[in-house]
């Protein structure tokens, strides 16, 4: 299973494309990509089987442009492998994207408590209760997308790798880790995030390992901002109520 993420200047998908084909030595089932050129719509595409087959059914009329973009190999855990179950996975809004390797432990009565709220799902994964999670969390307390994941996070048993996609603020992905790698690299006026530095070797030699239990902010034309997950202070009483 594999993460890989582009923002910058350069067109995202070969990139991600290129770097999921050198990540497939991890293993996987199915692959998928979501593209934003900055207009409205999230551009998604996903399918059960190979790298290979994600391209050919991006060549059946899927518009490839955009500057920024997170693919994803899916090794499943929760869901069997098919087109539904593969990543990325939108919130019910569809203005968040994740695409997450790993698994969410509790994600059984945080899903219930979602559905109590209202929450629909369309896929069997642990991985689409977070995205949605993380929603609830981004609605309730008013906050951006980083603070929100950082809650989220806080609330989750598991191991992960997750990137995230915020419609409302596309010049930033927020990523984070615990339990499975990610590395970022760190480019001029760009930002590539995947599972281990293979997929962005040959654009920048700056590359930066995610600690484990540390997530980042990746913004355009900011600098980088790493913080650790975990923040006793963030388990306000609606968490604790989630956490039930
Ligand atoms: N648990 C997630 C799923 O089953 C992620 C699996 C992975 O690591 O690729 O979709």
């Amino acid at each position: 299973c594999g993460i890989v993420g582009y923002i910058g200047h350069r067109e995202a998908y070969p990139i991600i494309i290129k770097g999921l084909k050198r990540l497939e030595y991890r293993g996987y089932d199915s692959a998928g990509v979501m593209l934003y050129d900055g207009q409205d719509s999230i551009k998604l595409c996903k399918t059960k089987g190979k790298v290979s087959d994600l391209e050919a059914k991006t060549k059946e009329g899927f518009s490839t442009n955009g500057t920024i973009g997170i693919g994803h190999t899916r090794w499943a855990t929760h869901g069997v492998p098919n087109d539904v179950n593969s990543h990325p996975h939108l919130s019910n809004s569809g203005e968040l994207v994740i695409i997450h390797n790993g698994i969410i432990e509790n994600y059984a009565p945080l899903k219930e408590e979602l559905i109590k709220r209202g929450y629909t799902f369309k896929s069997d994964t642990d991985t689409e209760v977070l995205v949605n999670l993380i929603e609830e969390v981004q609605k309730n307390e008013g906050i951006k997308l980083g603070k929100a994941v950082q809650i989220a996070l806080n609330q989750v048993v598991g191991a992960y790798a997750i990137a995230v996609f915020d419609k409302k603020n596309p010049n930033e992905i927020v990523a984070a880790r615990l339990g499975s790698p990610l590395a970022i690299g760190v480019g001029e006026g760009e930002f590539f995030i995947a599972s281990d530095a293979s997929p962005f070797i040959e654009y920048t030699s700056n590359a930066i390992y995610l600690e484990d239990g540390e997530m980042a902010n990746i913004r355009l034309h900011k600098p980088l901002k790493v913080r650790k997950i975990k923040d006793d202070s963030l388990v306000d009483p609606y968490i604790q109520q989630l956490q039930m």
